[in-house]
C-alpha cells in the first residue's frame, strides 16, 4: 500500500470512530442522530443558565400549582430515569402571569411559567406539557441544537451555545418565539409530542390530556391572529394529528400503569 493509499484509509477508519462515537439513539422513536456535545458539557452550561433564571424571575408561591408540579414532575421523572442518568432534577413555577410556557433542560431543571395554568386545568394536562419539555432532553433535542450550532457557525462560541440553550427546550407554543425556529425544529415538535405521550402514560396520566391542551391552544393560536409561525413551524393541528395517531399506544401504557398502581 502506497503512503497515499495509506493516509486515505486512515483518514476513512478516522471519520468513521468520529460519526460513530457522536451518535446516539432516540427513546421511544429509534431514531439515530449525530451529536457532537458531551452530556457533561451541556448539563454545565445549562445548570449555569437555570441557575441565573432563579436569579432573574420571580418565583411563585402558589400552593396549587407549585403541588401540581412537583407532583406531576415527580412521577414523570422515574419513568425517565433510565433516559436521563445525570438528572439532578429541580422543579420551579416561574411567577409570569400571561406566559403559557414551560421548558426543561438538561440535566434535570424544569421551570413551568404560572401563566401556563391558564389553560392548564387537570394535572393530566399539565402532565402532557411537562412530558413534551422532557422528552426535548432525552431525544437530545438541545445536543442536537448545540451540536449544529456548532457545525454552522464553528468558532461563534458562547453566544450561539448560549441561543441554543435558552431556545432547545422552551415549548414552542408562544407565537413571539415562531420566528425563531429553524426548519428541523418541525420534526422535533412532531418527536416529542409522540415521546412526551408515551412518558406521560406510562407515569399514569391519561394522554387524551395532551389532545385537549393541544386543542386549546389551537383556540390561542388562532385568536393570536392570522398565522402566526412561519412556515417551517408545524401547525397545531398537524401536531392534532399525530398525537391522534398515537394515542392508542399511549392507551396501552396508561392502563399498564395504572393496574400497577392499584
Ligand atoms: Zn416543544
Amino acid at each position: 500500500m502506497d503512503t497515499k493509499r495509506l493516509f486515505n484509509t486512515v483518514t476513512v477508519i478516522l471519520l468513521t470512530f468520529m460519526l460513530v462515537t457522536s451518535c446516539s439513539t432516540v427513546p421511544v422513536t429509534g431514531r439515530k442522530q449525530i451529536n457532537l456535545m458531551s452530556d457533561s458539557e451541556v448539563v454545565k452550561m445549562t445548570k449555569a443558565a437555570f441557575e441565573q433564571m432563579k436569579g432573574q424571575m420571580k418565583i411563585s408561591q402558589d400552593p396549587r400549582m407549585n403541588d401540581w408540579v412537583l407532583e406531576v414532575s415527580d412521577r414523570i421523572s422515574q419513568q425517565v430515569f433510565w433516559d436521563m442518568p445525570l438528572a439532578e432534577w429541580e422543579f420551579i413555577v416561574f411567577d409570569a402571569p400571561g406566559q403559557v410556557n414551560a421548558f426543561a433542560m438538561p440535566g434535570g431543571k424544569v421551570g413551568v411559567m404560572s401563566g401556563l395554568f391558564d389553560i392548564v386545568e387537570t394535572q393530566d394536562e399539565l402532565a402532557s406539557v411537562i412530558a413534551h419539555e422532557i422528552a426535548h432532553v432525552t431525544a437530545r433535542h438541545t445536543h442536537e441544537r448545540m451540536s449544529q450550532a456548532g457545525i454552522l457557525k464553528a468558532g461563534s462560541g458562547i453566544s450561539s451555545l448560549g441561543t441554543a440553550i435558552a431556545t432547545g427546550g422552551m415549548v414552542h407554543i408562544a407565537p413571539s418565539m415562531s420566528g425563531q425556529l429553524a426548519a428541523w425544529d418541525r420534526a422535533k415538535e412532531v418527536e416529542a409530542d409522540r415521546i412526551g405521550m408515551m412518558y406521560m402514560a406510562r407515569a399514569g396520566f391519561d394522554p387524551n390530556a395532551a389532545i385537549s391542551v393541544m386543542g386549546k391552544m389551537e383556540k390561542i393560536i388562532g385568536a393570536a391572529g392570522s398565522q402566526p409561525y412561519n412556515s417551517t413551524h408545524p401547525t397545531s393541528q398537524e401536531r392534532l394529528d399525530v398525537l391522534h395517531a398515537y394515542v392508542d399506544e399511549a392507551m396501552v401504557e396508561y392502563e399498564k400503569a395504572k393496574a400497577l398502581a392499584f
